[in-house]
């Protein structure tokens, strides 16, 4: 009797050459940036631990900002400034339904909490900031939510004893308001109050609030406003890309 090979989807994808979505050299079908590509996106090198943005050398590691005022929220955990070629692949994601790009971004976000939680306390579920009813009918997909759930699998299911849960439930967007992206920093902020009402009392005390990009921080400040008022300690953010403050 015959036999034949089986190929797992994984292999296949490990496999197959395609080109790289930035410089056309040969990649592979599961890394769709090449490593060289992906060596060159932009990342903070030394940053403030408590916003994420990029700082001087500073003794206490926090910026001036954070220094005078913190934000509400107490990590802001970005392994990329929202840069060039970056800023182009989150939006190829966002706008053009490229998903399978947001896999090389997830990579580099997962090693970075890996190194950054191996000194810290992990958070107890994960958060991803939702998009508004009508907004995922338009675009058909919620990225987001996709990276989130990319996440998981490489945090969770590679033997690190990392055992993190999605709730998509907790945090609801009950009103539909203009994107973010065309307001300067105290539009957004308006624009996005009271935007979102949480289901439940959430019965967490440190959870991680998930984003693809993290720019004024209105949209997670305003979540995180709604979390600790309902109980939780803790609130770390998660997203891939930071905006560097202009
Ligand atoms: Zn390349
Ligand atoms: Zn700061």
């Amino acid at each position: 009797m015959k036999s034949f090979k089986v190929y797992s989807w994984s292999n296949f994808k490990q496999q197959v050459q395609i080109k790289c979505i930035l410089c056309r050299g040969l990649t592979t079908l599961a890394q769709p940036l090449c490593q060289l590509c992906l060596a060159t996106c932009p990342a903070p090198l030394c940053f403030c631990s408590c916003c994420g943005l990029p700082i001087q050398d500073s003794d206490t590691g926090i910026c001036g900002q954070c220094l005078k005022q913190p934000p509400l929220f107490d990590r802001c955990l970005s392994p990329f400034l929202y840069q060039f070629p970056v800023n182009r692949i989150l939006q190829l994601v966002k706008y053009q339904s490229r998903l399978e790009l947001i896999k090389p971004m997830v990579v580099s976000l997962a090693e970075w909490l890996m190194d950054y939680y191996s000194d810290d306390h992990w958070p107890e579920i994960m958060l991803p900031v939702p998009l508004h009813r009508n907004r995922l009918r338009e675009r058909g997909y919620d990225q987001t939510l996709l990276l989130t759930r990319a996440l998981k699998k490489l945090l969770c299911t590679g033997g690190l004893g990392i055992d993190l849960e999605i709730d998509q439930q907790l945090i609801k967007r009950t009103i539909h308001s203009v994107p973010q992206q065309s307001l300067d920093a105290i539009a957004r902020q308006k624009n996005i109050r009271n935007a979102f009402t949480l289901n439940r009392k959430p019965p967490w005390h440190h959870v991680a609030l998930v984003d693809d990009v993290v720019t004024t921080g209105a949209t997670v400040s305003e979540i995180t406003k709604l979390l600790k008022n309902s109980g939780v300690q803790r609130v770390d953010i998660w997203s891939i890309a930071r905006t560097p403050e202009t």
